[in-house]
């Protein structure tokens, strides 16, 4: 089967995600005797293929035209689809970002099939593709089976295994298939706010702070933890609500969903909104003084303790050996 991955760039950057997809993408494909194919379609195109030469496609299309520094999500998936349906590709593989799964929504209408978003496994059988993602707040894992001879799915940030090092694909310039004509929706400006260089839903460590940490001065503590780690600081909503972090840091039902390799929950009890947005994060570490909190039911590793204690403890613990 060949899989098509459409690679997400932004200010001239790929998204991580998209590395992870393309990995992913990469030992599907191998397995069932087909090619990862990447797509770039984005003006500066070649630099960006030149970067992923050998981040596991076998093959990357792409196209520098500049009407694609105008378009919205809306066109991208009709280039995707109709990429795919000159291609033979059976998957279309997304990384399961905001506008990841926008796309794939947009790709799979156009391709007259349902689109399968924020998978945290993708397996081939046969001909169909097996989705498994987390379902009601990440209280059950469903599995869907797609029908039909072309699937749309995304895979969850820090999901996809990176096949960096790979051999160098072959690399194709293809024509654009839009013009300005064309367009439904322009985009005219994009300004990135102020804030973290690497959001909360790409992160690869989390550190989350809830009311337990009693004032946003004592965030200060995260923070440091946070960057001896090289991660990004979170927060519940609860904190959220008292104007001690940003909303863009909140994490949950009402915030962002994230699922990183690790996530620190520093005085968060675990209400099941909160569980909502992290419940699929690879491994959980809970720092709560309450053992009865329900964020020890998920924890892969609990600390029951007072965190004024535990996180300079643990910060002194990384700094011994990091
Ligand atoms: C519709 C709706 C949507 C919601 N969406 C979200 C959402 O997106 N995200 C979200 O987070 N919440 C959400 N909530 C709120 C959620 O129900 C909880 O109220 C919130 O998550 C609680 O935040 P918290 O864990 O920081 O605070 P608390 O529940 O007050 O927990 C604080 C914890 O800190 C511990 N603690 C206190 N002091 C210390 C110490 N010194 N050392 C160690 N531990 C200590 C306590 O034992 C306690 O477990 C939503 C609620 C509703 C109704």
């Amino acid at each position: 089967m060949n899989i098509l991955v459409p690679i997400e760039v932004r200010s001239g950057e790929v998204k991580k995600p998209s590395l992870e997809a393309l990995g992913l993408a990469r030992s599907l494909a191998e397995g069932a005797g087909g090619e990862a194919i990447a797509l770039v379609l984005t003006p500066g195109a070649e630099a960006i293929v030149e970067s992923i030469a050998t981040a596991g496609a076998h093959r990357i299309l792409h196209c520098g035209a500049d009407v694609y520094s105008r378009t919205a999500s809306e066109a991208l998936g009709r280039e995707y689809a109709r990429i795919a349906g000159e291609r033979g590709i059976g998957l279309v593989l997304l990384a399961a970002t905001v506008a990841g799964k926008e796309r794939a929504a947009v790709t799979a209408g156009a391709l007259g099939v349902a689109a399968a978003n924020d998978a945290t496994a993708v397996r081939l059988d046969g001909g169909s593709v097996l989705i498994e993602r987390p379902v009601y707040a990440g209280k059950a894992v469903e599995t869907l089976r797609t029908i039909g001879p072309v699937a749309v799915a995304s895979i969850r940030p820090n999901y996809g295994p990176r096949a960096d090092g790979s051999p160098a694909a072959e690399v194709e310039a293809i024509e654009p298939g839009l013009t300005d004509g064309d367009l439904r929706l322009t985009v005219e400006s994009f300004e990135a706010s102020a804030g973290k260089a690497v959001d909360l839903t790409e992160a690869e460590i989390i550190v989350s702070g809830g009311r337990g940490l009693g004032s946003p001065e004592n965030f200060a503590l995260l923070e440091s933890l946070a960057a001896r780690l090289g991660a990004v600081v979170g927060a519940s909503r609860a904190v959220v609500d008292a104007g001690w972090r940003p909303h863009s840091d909140q994490v949950g039902q009402t915030g962002k969903t994230v699922s990183p390799k690790l996530y620190i929950a520093v005085g968060i009890s675990g209400a099941i909104q909160h569980l909502a947005g992290m419940s699929s994060s690879r491994n959980i570490v809970a720092i709560n003084k309450d053992p009865n909190a329900p964020i020890f039911q998920i924890a892969t590793y609990g600390i029951v303790g007072d965190l004024f204690e535990v996180v300079p403890r643990l910060e002194e613990e990384l700094a011994a050996i990091l």
